[in-house]
């Protein structure tokens, strides 16, 4: 699971980021805010620590900027309690805030906690705007009356995608996500579990494309009418 922290206090971000670090996430850190809008909607993290005041792109912006096309958890920092009253009355969207000074601990109990929430809860996993299914006790994932098995890393993989569907999702994001004992991977290993599940899939619906690759970036799960892409 990947954390971007946005802050331009040095200290700060050097706290944070050995907690989280400590706690088994990856980080990007950036001090600056147009820099970190940037570099965001090229891709995502997992998850958004966003300071409140920050140099070129404040973080009000950048939180309004990033709902517009994705509901990545956000977690806004600010300096000050009266401010959280603010933000929550602009309905900027931010999942979760923590007025400063905070103890890392505290922010990464925060962190834990939408992170869960971002996640989706149950066996059966799919997007509203399709019919393929997942279950995660029988390995297997169900498209109308048929169904198909699949191997762990391949329910992990239909699964991470599925449970956000129309987000990028880099190679690397993936392969943290399938072995989570941050084992190396090529590159290359990623693109033949998908290109095995893309095969198992169309064995069960050919009419649709459903995971797609995006130039230079990664992965995503969309509902498709095949030959559009
Ligand atoms: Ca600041």
């Amino acid at each position: 699971m990947e954390v971007a922290i946005v802050e331009d206090e040095p200290k700060l971000v050097a706290l944070l980021n050995d907690y989280l670090l400590n706690e088994g996430y990856s980080t990007r850190l950036y001090s600056d805010g147009s820099e970190a809008l940037q570099q965001l909607q090229s891709s995502l993290p997992d998850l958004i620590l966003l300071d409140l005041m920050l140099p070129g792109t404040d973080g009000l912006t950048i939180c309004k900027e990033i709902r517009k096309s994705s509901q990545v958890p956000i977690i806004m920092l600010t300096a000050r309690v009266d401010e959280i009253d603010r933000l929550l009355g602009l309905e900027i969207g931010a999942d979760d805030y923590i007025c400063k000074p905070f103890s890392p601990r505290e922010v990464v109990a925060r962190v834990k906690a939408v992170m869960r929430r971002a996640v989706p809860a149950g066996d059966s996993v799919g997007s509203a705007t399709d019919d393929l299914t997942i279950s995660e006790n029988t390995a297997q994932m169900m498209f109308n009356d048929k169904s198909a098995a699949l191997t762990s890393v391949e329910l992990m993989l239909l699964k991470t995608l599925i449970g956000q569907t129309g987000r990028i999702f880099s190679r690397n994001q993936l392969m943290t996500r399938i072995y989570p004992d941050n084992r190396v991977v090529s590159d290359r290993t990623i693109d033949s579990h998908v290109k095995k599940l893309r095969q198992k899939i169309q064995a069960l619906d050919s009419s649709r494309e459903y995971i797609h690759s995006v130039y230079g970036i990664g992965y995503k799960y969309e509902v498709e009418e095949a030959g559009k892409t």
